[in-house]
């Protein structure tokens, strides 16, 4: 495996103390570390580990990286934080997803890191518990850990990829992109293109030459170059919480449903055809047929019964 991208190891309540320490003077080389790790490859993954009984002890890391308050409090604070997360000893993600999750799911450090009343002195919690500082790290933003996509670079990006594609003879999507235009369409009449996506410029070309022809490609397409999440250095998407699995299989639903391949080429028209034929309701794809979001990386996208933008370009054939 390349080195660079080899799980790093780290205790779930290490999550939360390099957000408390952000803002510090007083850096902690370990914390530092990580962080750096995470700045340089926010994809990087990591395994979140920590003491316990019974059969998840596989994972048990030992008690090296306690902090100082004892045993009972390490094994709480761990778990306690786990759960708020959704996710179990020995589960590796994606360092950003990790601290999406931990930035959506946990504004403050309350009943992790302290408690309200100190019942025993083992039970006192961590000194900075009541200081601020990590709520502090949470207001001050995601991006105070993993940089945000600049903002320049995006414009660069929607510009030269606009060009690109109303010069281009084909289009090039990723098969369930050809939904989300219909979500975008939503049957209006008149659009707009906007700054974060090249759904209106795609529907535009499809409009203005309903033969031209479109391949269905795998991973990152034509639609993405500006988005925030687009990695234009790796040409991935860095959607957070499982984006990338989610957006795979509605992909290959897409396919499946279609009887296709990725590097299929076919005209506009007749794609939208079999499109809004086959697949009436994106609760076949986006809510995987029965509108279950059954984790949080397999959420599901818009209303589970199927959304009714799609459902009003569908009713128009997109304008096509
Ligand atoms: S309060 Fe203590 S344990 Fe909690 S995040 Fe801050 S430094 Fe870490
Ligand atoms: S519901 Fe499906 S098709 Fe619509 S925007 Fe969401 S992912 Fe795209
Ligand atoms: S979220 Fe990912 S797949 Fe969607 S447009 Fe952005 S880069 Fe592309």
């Amino acid at each position: 495996m390349d080195e660079n991208r080899a799980a790093r190891e780290i205790r779930p309540y290490q999550l939360m103390c390099i957000v408390c320490r952000s803002g510090d003077a007083d850096r902690d080389e370990r914390l530092d570390g990580i962080l750096q790790a995470v700045r340089e490859d926010p994809n990087r993954p990591l395994t979140l580990r920590c003491n316990v009984d019974s059969a998840y002890r596989y994972q048990n890391p030992g008690r090296e990286e306690d902090s100082p308050e004892g045993d009972l409090f390490n094994e709480k604070r761990d778990l306690d934080l786990l759960q708020r997360l959704g996710l179990v000893p020995g589960d590796t993600r994606p360092a950003v997803e990790l601290f999406e999750r931990l930035f959506r799911e946990v504004p403050e450090s309350r009943g992790i890191c302290g408690y309200d009343g100190v019942t025993a002195d083992h039970w006192r919690g961590c000194d900075r518990a009541e200081s601020g500082a990590y709520e502090r790290g949470i207001a001050a933003g995601l991006q105070q850990i993993v940089q945000a996509r600049d903002e320049e670079e995006k414009g660069r990006f929607k510009r030269d990829s606009v060009d690109a594609m109303y010069r281009a003879s084909e289009l090039a999507i990723r098969p369930h992109h050809l939904m989300c235009m219909a979500c975008f369409h939503g049957g209006r009449e008149e659009l707009e293109p906007i700054a974060e996506d090249n759904l209106f410029e795609a529907i535009d070309i499809i409009q203005k030459n309903p033969d031209i022809p479109v391949r269905l490609v795998r991973g990152c397409c034509e639609i993405c170059p500006p988005c925030s999440r687009f990695d234009a250095e790796s040409g991935l998407c860095g959607g957070g919480v499982g984006m990338n699995l989610r957006d795979q299989k509605k992909d290959l639903d897409v396919l499946q449903l279609l009887g296709l391949a990725y590097g299929d080429r076919l005209p506009a028209r007749r794609l939208y055809g079999m499109l809004f034929e086959r697949i009436p309701s994106t609760r076949m794809v986006c809510g995987y047929g029965d509108g279950v979001a059954r984790s949080a990386e397999w959420s599901v996208c818009r209303d589970p019964k199927g959304s009714e933008a799609y459902a009003r370009a569908r009713e128009c054939d997109m304008g096509i």
